[in-house]
């Protein structure tokens, strides 16, 4: 399969929390030689490291609310201007809002495709509990849909996995509110746009990489 504009490719992961976004943009990622940035990912090292932004961002990220659109903005402009941003990337997790969307084109950055993993929630429940992550490198696995090969550690840097945070019951439900109230409406502002790829998120992991890679190369 080839890809006309491999190089340069700028691409949105768009659906819920547990639809398979970051699974994905990370195959992608390999794929084509590009990052993947996890605003997600971004934030939850800067609590780590408790700087004023992981300070400022914690309480929304523990309640499974959004952290407010300026601060995010503010921290994916930052990570754009980086040099390896400049032969493309793909965004996971970024834009969440209308307004965050707005402001990617304010920064004159043209984004050739908006990938959508559709799942329904009853499923994005069952994912988002039996997910795990690595706290080295951020690589997410699932326990039965996409294990380790030891079903403990990560299979890139041998770092004991662990449960996130924000994926327990209570915070998944405010999570998925919050999906269908303010990201959501993307999906509408993308087709007007005419670059929604739209995939079924519900098939195993390596049927929607297919799908994907079949959808980037139409
Ligand atoms: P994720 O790792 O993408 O599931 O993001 C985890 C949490 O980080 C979200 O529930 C939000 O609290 C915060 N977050 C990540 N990306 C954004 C964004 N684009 N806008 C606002 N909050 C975000």
């Amino acid at each position: 399969m080839t890809f006309e504009g491999e190089y340069n490719m700028k691409l949105i992961m768009l659906g819920a929390p547990g639809a398979g976004k970051g699974t994905q943009a990370q195959i992608l990622s390999e794929k084509f030689g590009i990052p993947s940035i996890s605003t997600g990912a971004i934030i939850r090292g800067a609590i780590k490291n408790e700087t004023p932004t992981g300070k400022l961002a914690k309480g929304y990220i523990d309640k499974g609310e959004l952290v407010p659109d300026q601060v995010v903005i503010g921290i994916i402009k930052e990570r754009l201007s980086e040099p390896d941003c400049k032969g493309g990337f793909i965004l996971d997790g970024f834009p969440r809002t209308i307004p965050q969307a707005e402001a990617l084109y304010a920064m004159g950055i043209e984004i050739d495709k908006v990938v959508d993993i559709e799942v329904d929630d009853d499923q994005i429940i069952k994912r988002l509990s039996g997910r795990r992550e690595c706290p080295v490198c951020g690589a997410t696995y699932h326990i039965e849909n996409n294990p380790t090969k030891d079903g403990k550690t990560c299979d890139k840097c041998h770092a004991q996995l662990v449960t996130r945070k924000d994926d327990n019951p209570e915070t998944i439900k405010s999570r998925l509110d919050v999906y269908h109230s303010q990201t959501e409406p993307l999906i509408e502002f993308y087709k007007g746009k005419g670059n929604l790829l739209e995939i079924d998120g519900g098939k195993t992991l390596s049927e929607a990489t297919e799908d994907i890679l079949k959808a980037l190369s139409d």
